[in-house]
């Protein structure tokens, strides 16, 4: 018989699982993490960790000003004057996902078990000390078991590809606001751009020149402005468009003329993507930050593009949340899309839960990449694989008791969503 989910069978599964899954290198889909060298020359304290994105959205939804919050993050103010500021916030949203993964990382990096008005002159004293040099590879490598992060980044620059692999943005060549615009493109990468035509060959080059220096892949962000309804455009009628762009007689993006423009170079985009052999990474969710509109996060509207392209390789970073049911039908019936639950751990902990437990029973388990931390901090990046892993060994421990699969089945499914399908889905392993 299945054994019941609080019984000391099932807490002992849950923990066998877990240090399965901790075993097994992971490769983090998605990370805005800060050069080490940037980090190093920034100081952090336990308070100004909150001054990022994630947090400062919790912070600000709970009720703090603005003002409240760069005085917060305000390393050369007082830590105990800010701290006194800063605790009926801190009440209000410590349960979060935001706040979970950075108290993970708080407890298991540096030894505080929580952020209180004891630790947090002790914890800041420890977050100073433990950043030196070399401690992204002993955070992300030793103690996270992080094989290797996709890093975001507008044009390509170097990383450490020790620890790293970049992920340029193709946004500026698609998203097109100005005359200006293009020309810092020309000057940029060397390119004379007269016509749409010339724009688009840059694409082209740009793609197989990113190829060529080993990228995971490509990202688009349209999501944060507009709905994700790209249509086959009339080449000529979107070159007439890029001529007036460039002559100054254009009315912007967010027109009729600039919804044209888009989404044909957003079809170019993938096509020169798909051609170079390149995953195409899209922000498919929510918005970061406050008072964000939720049109760009259902990924229904991204059908006409995802039939056009079947020989692409299209990752959904954060699966459409919280449209995920949407995006599992795509996983579900496109073998060009993938599902990655990227943020989504920390967007809803117990929700990312829910929808791998539906996913793994409707979604080829090659489609599903499990991790990418979203963050800038390595404490927090450590803090959010833990959960995932967590969420992982939860589901299985799970299906198992139901009898769903085995034990060694269920370390399988963790190890191709963590390591295997996306080490193959940004051609980690390519020779
Ligand atoms: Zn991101």
């Amino acid at each position: 018989m299945p054994v019941s989910p609080s019984s000391p069978d099932a807490t002992a599964l849950y923990a066998s699982l877990r240090a399965e899954i901790g075993s097994i290198p992971c490769i983090n889909s998605h990370s805005h993490l800060l050069p080490e060298a940037e980090r190093l020359a920034t100081v952090v304290d336990a308070l100004s960790l909150f001054g990022h994105a994630y947090p400062a959205a919790d912070l600000r939804a709970a009720g703090m000003t603005q003002q409240l919050l760069d005085e917060i993050c305000d390393v050369d103010q007082p830590l105990e004057a800010r701290w006194q500021r800063f605790a009926p916030y801190w009440s209000r949203i410590r349960l979060t996902g935001y706040s979970r993964c950075l108290r993970i990382g708080f407890a298991d990096l540096l030894g505080f078990d929580d952020l209180r008005a004891d630790t947090v002159g002790p914890l800041s004293a420890a977050l100073a000390a433990h950043a030196q040099p070399g401690f992204y590879a002993r955070v992300l490598r030793q103690r996270a078991n992080i094989r290797c992060s996709v890093v975001n980044m507008e044009d390509l620059v170097d990383v450490d590809r020790a620890l790293f692999l970049p992920l340029p943005r193709l946004n500026r060549f698609s998203m097109l606001r100005t005359a200006a615009q293009v020309q810092a493109i020309e000057a940029d990468y060397a390119a004379s751009i007269t016509c749409l035509a010339d724009h688009v060959a840059l694409i082209d080059r740009v793609c197989q020149d990113w190829r060529q220096a080993g990228v995971a892949g490509i990202k688009l962000s349209q999501s944060y402005h507009r709905r994700m309804d790209f249509s086959a455009r009339d080449a000529v009628a979107a070159a007439a468009v890029f001529s007036d762009l460039l002559r100054g007689d254009y009315s912007g993006l967010e027109s009729p003329a600039g919804r044209l423009l888009e989404d044909y170079l957003v079809f170019e985009c993938c096509r020169a993507a798909a051609d170079a052999d390149l995953t195409i990474q899209f922000h498919q969710g929510m918005r970061a930050g406050n008072y964000g509109g939720l049109e760009g996060a259902s990924p229904a509207p991204l059908t006409p593009l995802l039939q056009n392209f079947r020989q692409a390789r299209f990752d959904l970073s954060h699966a459409g949340f919280p449209y995920l049911r949407e995006g599992a039908v795509l996983g579900k019936t496109f073998p060009n899309v993938y599902l990655n639950m990227s943020w989504i751990h920390i967007i809803s902990p117990f929700g990312a839960r829910l929808d791998l437990r539906e996913w793994l029973e409707m979604v080829p388990t090659n489609k599903i990449i499990a991790f990418g931390d979203d963050l800038a901090h390595v404490e927090a990046v450590y803090g959010h694989a833990q959960m995932a892993r967590d969420n992982f060994a939860h589901v299985l421990a799970q299906m198992i008791q139901e009898r769903r699969l085995s034990e060694s089945e269920a370390v399988d499914v963790a190890r191709a969503a963590f390591h295997d399908n996306p080490a193959h889905i940004y051609s980690l392993d390519r020779a």
